[in-house]
């Protein structure tokens, strides 16, 4: 499956709250759609799941713009974790989950598994009005699964999760993504808890796509150097001349006491090297350290995290 949007503008009245968004999704894709609040995330979300339309521009399902009656049948494809959700507190967990697979073509049995894993039975046959945030959240993410979708829309889903329910809740959604390949997007503001999960990254702000990419891809973007932190024997070794000779920035040069950069090593005679350089200077300045490895006992590089990247391209 692909969903292309083309020039894609969503006014609020005169209010711009989407504009001129381009954007291919292919299956066993997963974006991880960031931005601040009102940026349009939800918007997006929801031209894409077609409850909006969009004002100008257009959406195409593998390559057709659909007519109302091809909409219905892609909305019976695709599942949405709303973020706020309303359920009816007088029926059970499971009960709930009946009536959603009623409503949207699907069945309690298409995510037995799942259900094992979120809920234990005495939950799922308790009253919904007596659930926790989290609780909800859990069921809020079996309803949108039971159909199991080809489409499936996440608008912030670890909100109101602890971090045992976030494990679980990527557990789950990598196993869906492995065996039936959907498009996923979700939204998140928790940048490192979505940089190592999702496939691509879209950054948003003030209604655009801002950037939008692997995160590789966007480290390269945000020209952001790469650290580089360099444990060595001695003090006096000629790496920070020879570094500073190759235009590597020092930051900060500090013996391995209490609080510095690595707990890996513990030697007390180790010196720890803090630089920043430009990513086009890796193999060279990697080349020339490998020149002194005999005084040289590890080295880290760290890529900038998908935060600083975030706050760089803002
Ligand atoms: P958050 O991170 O706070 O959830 P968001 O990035 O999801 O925000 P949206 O909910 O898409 O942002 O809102 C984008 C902009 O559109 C905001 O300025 C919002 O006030 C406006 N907006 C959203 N829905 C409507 C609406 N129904 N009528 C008018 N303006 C709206």
């Amino acid at each position: 499956m692909k969903i292309t949007l083309t020039d894609v503008v969503k006014k609020y009245g005169e209010f711009t709250a989407i504009n001129s968004v381009n954007l291919d999704l292919n299956s066993g894709q997963m974006l991880g759609l960031v931005g601040p609040n009102g940026s349009g995330k939800t918007t997006l979300l929801k031209l894409i799941l077609g409850i909006l339309k969009p004002t100008i521009g257009n959406i195409q399902v593998d390559g057709q713009v659909l007519d109302p009656i091809k909409w219905k049948e892609y909305k019976g494809g695709v599942g949405y974790m709303p973020e706020r959700v309303s359920f009816y507190d007088n029926l059970t967990g499971i009960e709930t989950l009946k009536f959603f697979g009623q409503i949207k073509g699907g069945s309690i049995d298409n995510i037995k598994d799942v259900l094992d894993r979120l809920f234990t039975k005495e939950i799922l046959d308790k009253k919904v009005g007596s659930y926790s945030k989290g609780m909800r959240q859990r069921l809020n993410f079996a309803q949108a699964i039971i159909n199991d979708p080809n489409v499936l829309i996440l608008d912030e889903p670890t909100s109101g999760l602890d971090p045992i329910g976030i494990k679980e809740f990527y557990e789950i959604i990598s196993g869906i993504l492995e065996r039936k390949r959907p498009i996923i997007i979700l939204s998140s503001h928790i940048l490192a808890e979505i940089e190592d999960r999702v496939t691509t990254v879209g950054i948003m702000k003030d209604g655009q796509l801002q950037a939008l990419g692997t995160l590789n891809e966007l480290y390269k973007k945000s020209e952001l150097p790469l650290k580089l932190y360099i444990i060595s024997k001695s003090e006096n070794n000629g790496i920070m001349d020879m570094l500073i000779s190759e235009g590597v920035k020092i930051v900060m040069s500090t013996k391995n006491e209490a609080g510095a950069v690595t707990q890996t090593l513990q030697g007390v005679n180790e010196r720890i090297l803090h630089c920043e350089f430009h990513r086009d200077n890796k193999m060279k300045i990697l080349s020339c350290l490998m020149e002194r490895k005999i005084d040289i006992i590890d080295f880290i590089v760290r890529e900038p995290s998908l935060e600083e990247v975030f706050f760089g391209l803002n």
